[in-house]
């Protein structure tokens, strides 16, 4: 069945929340269809896009799920081979932009801009999906903008970055893109999916979704991994542990540890998964003419695999930390209700009775200023102070209230 303008391709029922950004992508699939089939479309498809949001919104799952659906015969069905190769990372003609330690070298960008240049070998698109364009080097960003610029007629081009502010994406290359802008889907848009995808019981998907604060795969562990559950309460239990400067370091080290260990379980199954497709892919084509040259290039193909895993680890580590960050952000804010009797909802129910005790204890100004050390470890943080330093220094001005 071809999608047609007003459809929505299944593939895009993962994107819960996002009603805008799936209208806009669907009718996107819709004319790019048109278009391999020779037509001309109305509107629609453009050759460069911007997928936004901060972090868990899921650009990059957004981003790639739209690769799959140009791709896809029938504009994003969900299950076949283009789809599902897609979503995998090993389809031929998507290519993955792997950002070198902390940004992208300008001869890796050339190379790819210079392959998706090239025909589609499968005669649809060629797809340059740059997953952190946020840390593109001045020159990297030049090569990329220069292919952006004068586009190949078979060409797309699909990049994330948390914002459209100029310290994420230059102003020239976001001129040149169609912005995706994704939110935090809400609570209830969650517990759905949890509910609908994931097989999980009514009470467990609506906690968990409200406990996650907007994010989707934070709220399917915290729904089916005990250990992650542990983790939030570790979180959620550091304002009770501060009782000197030793407990204060300790609590920084444990929350580190917490994040690491949170990156790590965030990664596991997406790695796997990933490595799983790239060799059925490969194990595929080792038959036959041209094999060797298969095996030569397979080798390539692995390593580059993991290179794009390990800089996915190192992303999702500071995500995971900042989303500690805003869990403890989130008790201090839950004194701060108490203290002025605001009567809104908690942001954490299971610890509002501790909520309600500090705020008997501490002064207004005192949790005020709890909350504002949390806040300011976050941006230290993302202005690339160790993290480390960071949160020692706001514990120790947890402790001292
Ligand atoms: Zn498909």
């Amino acid at each position: 069945m071809r999608s047609e303008v007003g459809t929505v391709p299944p593939i895009f029922a993962e994107l819960v929340g996002q009603e805008d950004a799936v209208a806009t992508l669907s009718r996107a699939v819709a004319a790019a269809g048109v278009i391999v089939q020779g037509g001309v479309p109305e509107a629609g498809m453009t050759h460069a896009w911007l997928f936004t949001g901060p972090p868990g919104s899921g650009r990059s799952v957004a981003a790639r799920i739209f690769a799959a659906a140009l791709q896809c015969p029938d504009g994003g069905c969900g299950v076949c081979t283009a789809c599902h190769t897609t979503l995998g990372g090993t389809h031929a003609d998507v290519r993955f932009v792997v950002p070198e330690g902390l940004s992208i070298a300008v001869g890796e960008m050339r190379a790819l801009v210079l392959r998706a240049a090239s025909s589609p070998t499968q005669g649809r698109w060629q797809v340059l999906l740059v997953e952190d364009a946020d840390r593109l080097t001045e020159a990297a960003g030049n090569a990329l903008l220069k292919a952006i610029e004068e586009p190949p007629p078979r060409t797309v081009f699909l990049l994330c970055t948390p914002s459209t502010h100029p310290d994420d994406i230059s102003v020239t290359i976001r001129s040149r893109c169609r912005v995706v802008p994704l939110r935090q889907p809400p609570a209830d848009a969650i517990a759905g999916l949890l509910r609908r995808r994931d097989g999980l019981d009514e009470q467990t998907a609506a906690w968990a979704a409200a406990a996650a604060q907007g994010h989707v795969g934070r709220a399917r562990r915290l729904a089916r991994d005990p250990q992650a559950r542990a983790r939030r309460e570790a979180v959620l239990a550091v304002p009770r542990r501060l009782t000197g400067i030793g407990a204060a370091f300790d609590a920084a080290a444990a929350l580190i540890e917490a994040a690491e260990a949170e990156a790590a379980a965030s990664v596991l199954e997406t790695d796997a998964a990933e490595r799983a497709a790239l060799e059925t892919a490969l194990g595929a084509g080792g038959t036959g003419k041209g094999a060797a040259g298969a095996a030569r290039g397979s080798a390539g193909q692995l390593k580059d695999l993991e290179r794009r895993q390990k800089s996915r680890a190192t992303r999702t580590q500071r995500d995971a930390l900042d989303r500690a960050l805003v869990d403890l952000a989130g008790f201090y804010r839950d004194v701060l209700v108490h203290t002025f009797g605001a009567g809104v909802e908690p942001v954490h129910g299971d610890t509002d009775e501790l909520a309600g005790a500090a705020a008997q204890k501490w002064a207004p100004e005192s949790t005020l200023r709890r909350l504002e050390s949390v806040l300011e470890c976050r941006v230290a943080i993302e202005a690339n102070v160790k993290p480390r330093i960071a949160v020692e220094a706001m514990m120790l001005a947890l402790w001292r209230g």
